[in-house]
């Protein structure tokens, strides 16, 4: 097994030295064989298997990678990674994954304490922000005892697709997510919300703030909303799947004050801080709800010491995704949480910055996003389109959201490697798109 991960790092050396060279979005490549051959391959043949689907992939390494919230990934969370499957350990069971289970508990409690929740809060960790969601929102309506009844949830009309999802799972209807207005900056008007919950006839499973909303990275006002949760006795949840990491620097945590006030937080540390996939977690005041709300008789299982991670969410079997965080932190330090949180927000001020004498609409935002679109009347699809295709010619990937009807361009500035260079680019591009 050692020779055989020496021969791949050699072969990923050899890649990793032309990533910059290769687009961020490559054009078709044919696929590889699919089947298992009649006999196994050796490494090299495996190597020949894996360089098309190298040569086909998204590639995150390129400066010019800034349409998603896709950074290139932390090196020690790569390996990280690496250790955790050699380990195959089991997040089911304490005696499958003695020491990761106690390190996931205390990490995610360390976490849900920086973050402002208090003693004794804590989680688990799922594959992915939609997963820990649908956790949360699980839980809370559990917790409320509103199981098997008509219940709705209220959340900004920016909010995240994957709460309509998490209705799904829940068996309630589309329209059971009642939707409030943002202001002008994006964020959920608490005014709106207040009146719009005293009218409200369903039992009320959560409200939902979002603490950096996809398109435009809006910061809902968690703090007022908490207060008129606290008032009517209600589940404040936060999709943090964007922001929440800000909440680990004491110099960027007043982007998302009062994320402490949550009963339920998600936050996606494969976005911002580019833990290898998947990285998200659901962070609880009171974590022993999850057990409360999940927990089923292991009866194969020795009992565990606390809780078995099995028994704290919707996955079974789970890998130690814990053990890339862990060491991806470890790896930035909190200075290096500071900077990499630091180099995004002042990449997107440069670009913001730089924007501005332009004939764009440009919504605001609290995070490291940019969007915008040509100012004059009449429709972006076609602008949009042409502007996309121009940039990714030069190497530069941006996205094309939909947002209230009109397509913007969007670039999100985590990849560290984008620099000045690229952003002068995208400036220049634009600016000539808009000239026509
Ligand atoms: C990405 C995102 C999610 C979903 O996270 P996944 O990891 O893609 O499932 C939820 N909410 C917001 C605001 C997001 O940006």
């Amino acid at each position: 097994m050692v020779a055989l991960i020496r021969q791949a790092v050699t072969w990923l050396e050899r890649w990793h030295g032309e990533a910059q060279q290769r687009s961020p979005l490559p054009g078709p490549v044919p696929l590889p064989p699919v089947a298992p051959a009649p006999r196994g391959l050796d490494a090299a043949s495996l190597m020949e298997d894996l360089d098309p689907l190298v040569r086909g992939s998204y590639n995150p390494w390129h400066p010019g990678a800034m349409a998603h919230l896709d950074p290139p990934p932390n090196s020690a969370s790569v390996v990280g990674e690496l250790v955790c499957a050699w380990l195959n350990n089991n997040m089911l069971a304490e005696e499958l994954s003695p020491l990761l289970s106690q390190l996931e508990r205390r990490l995610l409690g360390w976490i849900a304490h920086r973050l402002g929740m208090g003693e004794g809060a804590g989680g688990v960790m799922a594959s992915g922000g939609t997963l820990c969601t649908i956790t949360a929102l699980v839980t809370a309506r559990h917790q409320r005892g509103l199981d098997g009844q008509q219940a709705c949830l209220y959340a900004s009309a920016d909010c995240h697709s994957s709460l309509a999802k998490a209705l799904r799972v829940m068996g309630l209807p589309a329209a059971a997510l009642r939707l409030v207005p943002t202001d002008a900056s994006g964020r959920l008007d608490p005014h709106r919300l207040d009146e719009a919950l005293a009218q409200e006839t369903e039992p009320i499973l959560a409200v939902v703030a979002t603490a950096g909303t996809t398109i435009r990275g809006a910061v809902d006002p968690i703090g007022p909303m908490a207060d008129i949760c606290h008032r009517r006795g209600l589940w404040l949840h936060v999709d943090g799947a964007i922001g929440a990491v800000c909440g680990l620097s004491q110099r960027h945590q007043g982007r998302v004050a009062h994320l402490g006030c949550a009963d339920s937080l998600t936050m996606n540390p494969q976005k911002w801080l580019g833990i290898a996939k998947a990285s998200a977690m659901v962070l609880l005041r009171q974590p022993q709800a999850l057990a409360d709300t999940f927990a089923a008789p292991l009866a194969y299982m020795e009992p565990a010491r606390g809780v078995h991670g099995g028994d704290c969410g919707l996955q079974g079997t789970r890998p130690a995704e814990v053990l890339k965080l862990w060491l991806g932190l470890r790896h930035l330090g909190q200075q290096g949480i500071d900077e990499l949180l630091d180099g995004a927000l002042q990449r997107a001020q440069t670009l913001r910055h730089d924007l501005a004498p332009l004939p764009l609409v440009m919504p605001s935002g609290d995070l490291h996003i940019v969007c915008f679109r040509p100012g004059t009347a009449g429709s972006s699809e076609a602008w949009s389109r042409r502007t996309r295709e121009q940039l990714l010619d030069q190497g530069l990937m941006l996205s094309r959201p939909l947002y209230r009807g009109q397509r913007y361009l969007k670039a999100v500035l985590g990849n560290p490697a984008t620099g000045v260079e690229q952003i002068a680019t995208v400036v220049g591009t634009v600016s000539a798109s808009l000239a026509r």
